[in-house]
């Protein structure tokens, strides 16, 4: 029954609020996500060279990563928009196509099945100016479709400039000693196989520091599933 209620409250909002493309701005039929014209042009990683290449085997912490996306022509703008322009909403767009990443990439490996979802938080004080958290946001819509709980891990202690603001070179000493365990929560302290998310995969950087301290935390598998991801050839585009 509460179901049936949800799907009345859907419809009644769809019609309120027709969906829309996240990238052209088109109506579309579906609840959210891409209309046809740009699904078929979105850059998709699956069944390329790159699909399963993060970070040229320097990325120690994290057991492997998955992304459905390359970050570029529609899906960067879409993720620029949710990330600085206050488009939310388009994080629901890329639950379904993240799962089906982390899917491909999860089969036919010998590690343990995840028990839940968490993500690398951005700093309070870049929380409040921006209102949410994107990675945050993707978590959650993550953990609805796949059927996990979303537990935080993290937090972020310093607000250091943005990775996106930094030569390649320069990003990994710019996280360290960023994230600390957050404390206040420990539910996922139970939790050993732990799929981490974020929204965009640059050098690694950033997903290996994190998955570095929620392991000396003591969880023992973190697999990182990111929005969209930086092609290896194209370390230099930035957002
Ligand atoms: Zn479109």
């Amino acid at each position: 029954m509460k179901k049936l209620f949800k799907q009345i409250h859907l419809n009644f909002l769809n019609i309120l609020f027709p969906p829309r493309c996240i990238i052209c701005g088109k109506f579309i039929t579906k609840a959210y996500g891409f209309c046809t014209d740009c699904e078929i042009l979105t850059p998709k990683t699956e069944g390329t060279k790159e699909e399963h290449k993060f970070g040229d085997g320097k990325l120690q912490y994290v057991d492997f990563c998955a992304s459905p996306f390359y970050y570029e022509n529609g899906i960067r703008k879409a993720l620029i928009r949710m990330k600085f322009q206050g488009k939310c909403a388009f994080a629901e767009a890329f639950a379904d196509p993240m799962m089906q990443a982390f899917t491909n990439a999860f089969k036919n490996k010998a590690y343990p099945r995840a028990q839940s979802i968490s993500w690398v938080p951005i700093s309070v004080a870049r929380s409040k100016e921006r209102g949410y958290d994107q990675s945050k946001l993707l978590a959650n819509h993550l953990g609805r479709v796949m059927d996990l709980p979303v537990l935080p891990t993290l937090k972020k202690v310093v607000n250091n400039p943005m990775q996106s603001s930094l030569k390649a070179k320069d990003r990994k000493g710019n996280v360290l000693g960023v994230y600390e365990l957050d404390r206040e929560f420990n539910a996922w302290t139970e939790m050993k196989a732990i799929i981490l998310v974020d929204d965009i995969f640059t050098t690694g950087a950033t997903i290996n520091e994190a998955a570095k301290i929620i392991k000396a935390g003591g969880a023992e598998n973190i697999y990182a599933l990111f929005a969209a991801k930086t092609r290896a050839s194209n370390k230099s585009e930035q957002f």
